[in-house]
């Protein structure tokens, strides 16, 4: 839906008009849409085209492109939609002549002008035909509970067409429609089985016009909706995240807007402990206050960080007198910022709508996480119970809590997915905090992307811990499959007597699954057949009926991810890997997911990609698919090519459009606009500038080592006598950071013999951030040495060593395992251009480099703090390893012999 609410304007398809809805919906056959269900639609749509074509012959006229426009309310809606099928009535027959001159042919006259009459008002058929996996024919009244939106849709066309407001939106297709209102119009929907073709066949009476009234009412409730909060954001008041700015801090937001006005593409690099989240956070309350953008999406990949955004908008937001909620008015204060910089006069402040989105699981209430309508009470008849359910008060005020322990007991309460609460009020909502997934991961895109009313374009999209970017999306790109899991899968099946068809197409993916062999890379044969098998059971899982309720979550989700995934490769050109990793195993691995990244990126209106660790920023951009040269493919041209119109915004440049669109320009001015636009999707780099961190840094580099995987047990001795002599040095525990676990503990050995009362802690494999708290705190008041794996989250998220540590080591510069997923990313690399070396770069130097960026940069982190650091490994030393590094670890000692290293250990 594409709004202006200054104008009071709207404009929408009629599908999405229909189905438009602010509480939970019937998800009709529970199988879903994608490719699959699209292709079937097709050949049925098809097949009654025939159908229709031998009855009515030229009578029949078929996808007839139309257009409505609507007053309602105040407010202008113009509906575009396709009515499917339209049946003009049998000609009158023709006139006969001068008047009958005897009975007999007076009689004919009179049969004839009877038979006008009746064709005169027989009526013109509109006809919507939709595909259905249920068996038909079913009772009306399920029909119309389970697919409300087809029959508001068969109404919208006929409340228009007998308003007089339906036309064609083409000229071609005027002839077609319907030319007054004196017309009479049927509407009829038509449904077909799609696994056996039957058609069952409903007629719309005109008492149907109230489902198109009510329709315009909900959304034209929202628009009013929207138009209050637009109303409120223009008054937004709020504080600066920090009673007094860090040095650095004060000119950081001014710099940021500066350089995003420029170009709304920044990629913003700020130090751990910098307070970039508050940064970011300022600078985007203020573009929403300004009316740049309508939203605000922060994305970060762990919910601590999520939590951490909430609670800073919070405190930005709440009165001054209690800490309050996201989304509490906040009490005049002296500090508070608005328009023009001065002081906030003492006005009633005005609250920013703040969403924190969970998964779907925490959501949930029912006994078991399985979402079918006959397992789940909180499911079945929602939206019947949502009108009365009161829910709506989570939209209607901004003020209402929405933890998610509100919600649970709100939904428990009211019978009804928690989830759907936050489906239904995300909408309303200023800022949508949450994961990466739900814009970059194509399975859970959805909850953000069919909101009404998002718009890429006017949105303004913040990534924090940008840096984890690229793995995370291709690890939503990422499948893996098991003969294990597949036999269970066909136990369930087994219980459920499923249609013999899907039990033979899931018996051959298993016998394929169980004699796949540990391989690199599936033959062009192999990899062929696995599609096909895939497609096999993608058909009929689309077509079938099965009882996904006896079948239990894990078959059906099993069931249900393979139509997802193949809608996903055929949508998607990444390139991938498709390999056994084990015997009986098969593996799709994304190589590189830069092109859906970049693609992504460029729909917003604006974006920050935020990090402590973007360095080196040409590999960042790169990775982001946001390399000046190699901007990824957003949208084919259309062909054949008229006269484009220039490209509006950020999202609609790329390499092969560009060249297209050179072949059009003709003026100076054309050219410029286009270089314009292609600039404005380059990304800047903006340094945030923390002078408490000059320094603060003492890096030397141990060239007396080697620990390239191939000679690094030459130098165990040597390594660990270095971290003996370290710790010494510094008088209290010092961190190691290993590249590997097995390398760690391969020191902890030789230290273990050669010195056996130096007490050294390796980092256990724990997820939970409080238990690796708790160990770090323990380590660091007993053991001399903690030794910690690169790259885990250990170095990523544990900000404790900050100020405590005075001392670290880093060994080797943690380049990714040698693997057949790293070769093929290499080949990949090369295919797209690359040389040998810049090749390496990319998938080994700068992914290991980056993780030894990011745990230097936790040691120090504020004020005061400072870290000696030894980069242990003669790599360290060669300008392909050393210009990786971040700027501040650039410079230092180079370490040759012992005698040079007790010196810079003994340094004042
Ligand atoms: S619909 Fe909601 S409550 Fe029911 S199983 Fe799914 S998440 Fe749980």
């Amino acid at each position: 839906m594409n709004f202006d609410l200054d104008k009071r304007t709207a404009a929408l398809g009629v599908g999405e008009f229909s189905s438009f809805t602010l509480g939970p919906r019937e998800s009709g056959d529970g199988v879903g849409g994608g490719i699959w269900r699209a292709h079937l639609g097709t050949h049925w749509h098809n097949e009654l085209r025939t159908r229709a074509t031998a009855e009515h012959g030229a009578a029949a006229t078929f996808e007839i492109p139309i257009t409505g426009q609507v007053a309602h309310r105040g407010w202008t809606l113009t509906l575009t939609g396709r009515i499917d099928q339209l049946i003009q009535p049998p000609a009158p027959p023709a006139d006969s002549g001068p008047p009958p001159e005897t009975a007999s042919a007076a009689g004919a006259a009179a049969s004839t002008h009877r038979a006008r009459r009746a064709a005169a008002t027989r009526p013109v058929i509109l006809r919507e035909i939709k595909s259905v996996t249920r068996p038909l024919p079913a009772d009306e009244t399920e029909l119309r509970r389970d697919y409300p939106d087809y029959f508001v849709q068969i109404a919208t066309y006929l409340a228009l067409g007998r308003s007089g407001l339906l036309r064609a939106a083409t000229p071609a297709a005027d002839a077609f429609l319907p030319g007054d209102t004196a017309t009479v119009l049927r509407g009829e929907l038509v449904f077909v089985e799609t696994s056996a073709g039957l058609v069952q066949t409903l007629t719309l009476a005109s008492a149907e016009d109230a489902l198109f009234t009510a329709q315009l009412e909900r959304v034209v409730e929202f628009l009013n909706l929207r138009l209050r909060a637009r109303e409120r954001l223009r008054g937004l008041r709020y504080r600066p995240p920090f009673p007094s700015p860090r040095p650095g801090q004060e000119t950081t937001l001014t710099e940021l807007t500066t350089t995003f006005e420029q170009r709304p593409l920044v990629l913003f690099e700020a130090p751990t402990g910098f307070g970039k989240t508050g940064v970011m956070l300022e600078f985007a309350l203020g573009q929403l206050r300004s009316g740049h953008f309508d939203r605000v999406l922060y994305l970060t990949s762990k919910s601590t960080g999520q939590i951490q955004v909430v609670d800073t908008l919070g405190r930005m937001t709440a009165p001054e007198e209690s800490p309050a909620a996201p989304g509490a008015a906040v009490a005049p204060t002296p500090d508070l910022a608005q328009p023009g910089g001065t002081a906030a006069a003492p006005v009633r402040a005005t609250p920013v709508a703040v969403w924190h989105v969970r998964n779907k699981g925490e959501h949930c209430v029912n006994a078991t996480f399985h979402c079918v309508r006959d397992n789940c009470q909180y499911l079945a008849g929602a939206p019947e119970r949502w009108g009365r359910s009161g829910l709506a008060r989570f939209y209607l005020d901004e003020q209402h809590a929405r933890d998610l322990e509100t919600l649970r007991a709100a939904g428990r309460e009211a019978r009804i997915c928690p989830y759907e609460i936050t489906r239904a009020a995300l909408a309303f909502n200023d800022v949508w905090i949450g994961d990466y997934n739900y814009v970059f991961a194509p399975g859970n895109r959805g909850l953000f992307y069919d909101q009404p009313g998002f718009l890429p374009a006017r949105t303004l999209l913040l990534v924090d811990e940008a840096h984890n970017l690229p793995n995370r999306v291709a690890d939503a790109y990422s499948h893996g499959f098991t003969a294990t899991d597949a036999y269970t899968v066909r136990e369930d099946l087994n219980r459920i007597r499923p249609p013999a068809s899907l039990l033979s197409a899931w018996d051959h993916w298993c016998h394929f699954l169980h004699h796949l062999r540990p391989s690199d890379g599936l033959s062009a044969d192999d990899e062929d057949d696995a599609r096909h098998l895939l497609g096999e059971i993608a058909k009929h899982v689309s077509t079938g009926q099965l009882d996904y309720a006896a079948l239990g979550p894990y078959a059906a989700d099993a069931l249900w991810s393979v139509p997802a995934l193949l809608d996903e490769l055929e949508q998607s050109t990444l390139p991938r890997l498709w390999w056994s990793p084990r015997g009986a195993e098969l593996a799709l691995t994304c190589l590189d997911a830069a092109p859906a990244i970049g693609a992504t990126l460029r729909e917003f209106g604006g974006v920050v990609l935020a990090s402590a660790t973007l360095t080196p920023v040409d590999g960042f951009a790169a990775a982001c698919g946001l390399a000046r040269e190699a901007a990824p493919v957003i949208k084919s041209a259309p062909s054949p090519e008229p006269a484009q119109p220039l490209p509006e915004r950020l999202g609609e440049l790329n390499k092969r459009t560009t060249r297209k669109l050179y072949k059009q320009l003709t003026t100076a001015a054309q050219l410029l606009r286009v270089e314009e636009a292609r600039d404005a999707a380059t990304p800047t780099h903006l340094r945030a500038h923390a002078p408490w961190r000059d320094g603060t840094y003492d890096v030397a580099f141990d060239a007396r080592v080697d620990t390239t995987f191939q000679h690094r047990s030459r130098f165990y001795p040597e390594t660990g006598a270095t971290v003996v002599a370290l710790q010494d040095a510094a008088h209290t525990p010092v961190a190691v950071f290993f590249p590997s676990y097995a390398y760690a503990d391969a020191i902890r050995q030789e230290l273990a013999t050669s010195t056996p009362e130096f007490r050294v802690a390796v980092q256990p494999k724990v997820r939970d951030l409080a238990a690796q708290g708790a160990w770090v705190e323990e380590s660091l008041s007993q053991a001399d040495a903690l030794f910690l794996v690169l790259g885990s989250s250990f170095a990523e998220s544990i900000d404790v060593l900050g100020g405590r540590i005075s001392h670290a080591m880093i060994i080797g510069p943690a380049l990714p395992e040698v693997n057949a997923v790293q070769r093929a990313r290499l080949a990949e690399a090369a295919r797209q251009g690359l040389s040998r070396d810049a090749a390496f770069r990319q998938v080994y130097q700068i992914p290991g480099m980056t993780k030894v960026n990011q745990a230097l940069g936790r040691l120090v982190r504020a004020p005061g703090h400072r870290a000696r650091v030894l980069l242990h490994c003669r790599r360290f030393t060669d300008a392909g390893y050393r210009d990786l590094l971040a700027p501040e670890y650039q410079a230092g000692t180079t370490i040759l012999d012992d005698l040079a290293f007790a010196a810079w250990l003994n340094r004042a």
